[in-house]
């Protein structure tokens, strides 16, 4: 049976991928098994860069206007998009995926002013050392707000969690909260998750105890990792994103053999960059 090497880098949505199932995270991160994308992924990639466009820096105002031009400009950049090509969509099932993705973005509207929004990055690479693993990750807004203080911006295009899980849904923006004190030294005064899709905003303020407690995390995950990788022990932990997942056939869950999956699988193809 294969071991692997343990990875040096981990991103916050790769700590979560293990956390939420272990072996959907040997698939996906080590052996590199094509997870193909769906509509609501590719909806996802889309208002991010068109929100991306929109907030960059501009004479032109932050109006309505703008938004369907920011929108217009990421349809022309993304129709050959292999992801979207992938979806074979006919010109009025792309239209119909921009009115949806124009929807999407201009909720922004509703939940803030977004003349207001003065920001200092937008999908901003930032890493940090955590003990013997480096963090790295995107934020997709980084800004100051009115009191200069660091707010990190994340938006999501599914469905909000219930109150019960709105903790766990920061996990992520605490480990970027940590990259960040690492990279400015300072401790960001928010967290925001922006659920464009319901016009739901759910925020938290980082203190040192949280990123304690984020540092603490990484440490633990990155050693589960290698131990995993060391014995090949990855456990298939079941639950409601099994229906979502694109390994079901390879997975003892459902009666597969994850051996097979390195010789059966499709791999991700190359983007030929
Ligand atoms: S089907 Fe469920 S248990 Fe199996 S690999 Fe996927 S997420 Fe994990």
């Amino acid at each position: 049976m294969a071991t692997y090497d343990a990875p040096t880098t981990l991103s916050p949505s790769r700590v979560e991928s293990f956390l939420s199932c272990p072996l959907a995270f040997r698939f996906s991160s080590l052996d590199g098994l094509y997870d193909p994308p769906t509509l609501a992924t590719v909806k996802g990639t889309m208002v991010h860069r068109a929100l991306e466009l929109f907030y960059a820096p501009s004479d032109l105002p932050r109006s309505t206007e703008r938004m369907h031009a920011c929108v217009n400009e990421m349809l022309v950049e993304y129709r050959n998009e292999p992801d979207v090509k992938y979806l074979q969509l006919d010109d009025s099932a792309y239209d119909e995926l921009g009115s949806e993705c124009n929807q999407l973005a201009s909720a922004v509207f509703e939940m803030e002013d977004p003349e207001s929004i003065e920001p200092i990055g937008l999908e901003l690479n930032v890493q940090a050392e955590i003990g013997s693993v480096t963090l790295r990750g995107i934020i997709d807004r980084l800004e100051r707000n009115a009191a200069g203080k660091l707010v990190i911006t994340d938006y999501k295009t599914g469905r909000a969690p219930g109150p019960a899980f709105e903790k766990k849904a920061l996990g992520g923006l605490n480990l970027y909260s940590l990259m960040c004190h690492r990279t400015f030294g300072e401790i960001a005064d928010e967290i925001r998750l922006m659920y464009v899709k319901s016009g739901q905003t759910i925020t938290a303020r980082p203190n040192e105890q949280s990123l304690k407690f984020a540092e603490n995390r990484v440490t633990a995950v990155h050693q589960a990792v290698a131990r995993a990788c060391e014995t090949n022990d990855f456990v298939a932990k079941k639950s409601a994103l099994c229906k979502f997942c694109a390994f079901q056939k390879w997975c003892p869950v459902f009666g597969g053999d994850p051996e097979r999956a390195l010789t059966e699988a499709p791999t991700r193809p190359s983007t030929g960059q």
